[in-house]
């Protein structure tokens, strides 16, 4: 089968040999019909102004693997400039490493110059040895070999259909397995976040890490510290956002990886948290079927669960001390100060998140119009969600969930008798119904 596949042998610039294989159309599994039409044209466009252009990264990758691409990357030896003069919505973005992204329509193709060797005075590296900076240009050859993984450094060539294969990525893609392309170590140094991504390629592909590239991942796991908490924070979403939340997050446990991401709840899983990991692990399984069926998720929700063994941890601690829903409150703040220590989360996602766990609290209390306030608040839903993800990984709520599930669905006449039941049976409103009322709500309300 590897009869036709060509052999050229080049010699790389700085001196080591590396072998290009050619794939002829006939060959492999990658084809036109698979490709977006606005990466095939963002293409064609810029090879009949003169420039060489690939289609590279994931898109060739999934094709060949005879997956859905998420999206599709276009190399080329055109600077980010020229591209930017050959798209009217093309816009350059990124300084450390600056990418196209042309848009034509809803789509967007990322187009990226071919790298060049960086031991150039135009890259700057700090004393971990981390690219800051990273825009010295290349050929097709220099380009594959700063790529991260073998099999993401394959390129399509629209001009014979052939598969363009320099670090043996084909291989690698056959025998299901994950190498990083040169020297682990420093390319981890260079940029940390090529061990996150090493988790969600193995994941996501089921694949396997081939040792050498495994091997540094534990030691040098605290150099992600040193990398953005808005990048941390993107390339989190990204690990559980892949369809493969459930593996990545076993996979971030093995390599010790959550400790540096998400410290606190590591902390509460360690100390045997069970309940805790269940329910992330419910968290993960639904919103790998979610992503499968196309419906959205909300990093709040996400992160409500992620978070979540650590907020017990705390609250835990506090209630100690404190009233419930003051020690509730303190211990939400301290996980989220915490955890911004390491990634960065927007207000926009940290907001609802504490809007989620409050009413993990007001939930259970559904005396008077409690349970209509909580039913009329722009979270009930979400809330109301996790509350039976809870539920649903273990934990006794007295049935709670199936109260809510049926006040939901309740006429007014319906919902004003539910909670007038609940002074009757013991349990579902539990001290509060044998406590004498009183004329306001106490604190711990
Ligand atoms: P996905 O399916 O998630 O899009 P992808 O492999 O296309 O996977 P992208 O983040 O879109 O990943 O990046 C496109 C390509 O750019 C990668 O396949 C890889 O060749 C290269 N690349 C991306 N990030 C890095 C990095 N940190 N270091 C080296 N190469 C990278
Ligand atoms: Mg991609």
């Amino acid at each position: 089968m590897l009869k036709r596949i060509l052999n050229l042998f080049k010699t790389d610039t700085d001196g080591t040999s590396s072998k290009v294989r050619i794939i002829p159309r006939d060959q492999h599994k990658v084809s036109r019909k698979h490709i977006s039409q606005t990466a095939l044209r963002v293409i064609k466009q810029l090879q009949d102004a003169g420039y060489e252009a690939y289609l590279v990264g994931g898109g060739v990758r999934d094709l060949l693997l005879s997956n859905t691409p998420k999206d599709f990357d276009v190399a080329t030896n055109a600077t980010p400039e020229q591209v930017k003069q050959q798209f009217r919505g093309a816009r350059i973005i990124g300084r450390r490493f600056q990418i196209v992204h042309v848009r034509m329509g809803r789509e967007i193709i990322e187009v990226t110059t071919f790298r060049g060797h960086h031991n150039d005075s135009e890259t700057t590296k700090n004393e971990d040895g981390m690219l800051l900076r990273d825009n010295v240009y290349g050929t097709l050859e220099t380009d594959a070999l700063r790529r991260d993984f073998t099999v993401n450094a394959l390129y399509y060539d629209l001009r014979d259909f052939s598969v363009i294969d320099y670090c043996n990525g084909m291989k690698d893609l056959e025998k299901r397995r994950l190498r990083i392309i040169g020297d682990a170590e420093t390319r981890y140094k260079e940029d940390p976040v090529r061990i996150l991504r090493a988790m969600r390629f193995a994941a996501k592909l089921g694949f396997s890490i081939e040792p050498s590239t495994a091997k540094p991942i534990r030691e040098l796991s605290p150099l992600l510290l040193n990398v953005s908490d808005a990048r941390l924070f993107e390339e989190l979403l990204k690990l559980f956002l892949s369809g493969s939340a459930t593996a990545t997050f076993t996979l971030l446990r093995e390599y010790d990886l959550l400790s540096i991401l998400l410290p606190g709840t590591e902390n509460a899983l360690k100390a045997g948290d069970q309940l805790g990991l269940s329910i992330i692990e419910k968290c993960m399984t639904n919103t790998d079927k979610r992503i499968r069926s196309n419906k959205t998720v909300t990093p709040a929700f996400l992160y409500a669960a992620l978070l979540w063994p650590a907020l017990q941890a705390q609250y835990k601690k506090l209630s100690q001390q404190l009233p419930p829903a003051l020690a509730w409150t303190q211990a939400s703040q301290q996980v989220i100060q915490q955890q911004l220590t390491r990634t960065a989360i927007p207000k926009r996602f940290t907001l609802p998140m504490r809007e989620i766990w409050d009413l993990q609290q007001r939930l259970p209390q559904r005396s008077g119009l409690r349970a209509l306030r909580s039913l009329d608040h722009p979270r009930f839903r979400a809330a109301y969600d996790f509350l039976l993800m809870r539920e649903d990984a273990g934990e006794d709520l007295q049935g709670l969930g199936q109260w809510w599930t049926q006040y939901q669905t309740a006429d007014d006449d319906g919902r004003i008798a539910m909670v007038k039941d609940l002074n009757k049976a013991p349990g579902e409103g539990k001290p509060r119904s044998r406590r004498p009322r009183k004329p306001k709500a106490s604190a711990a309300e």
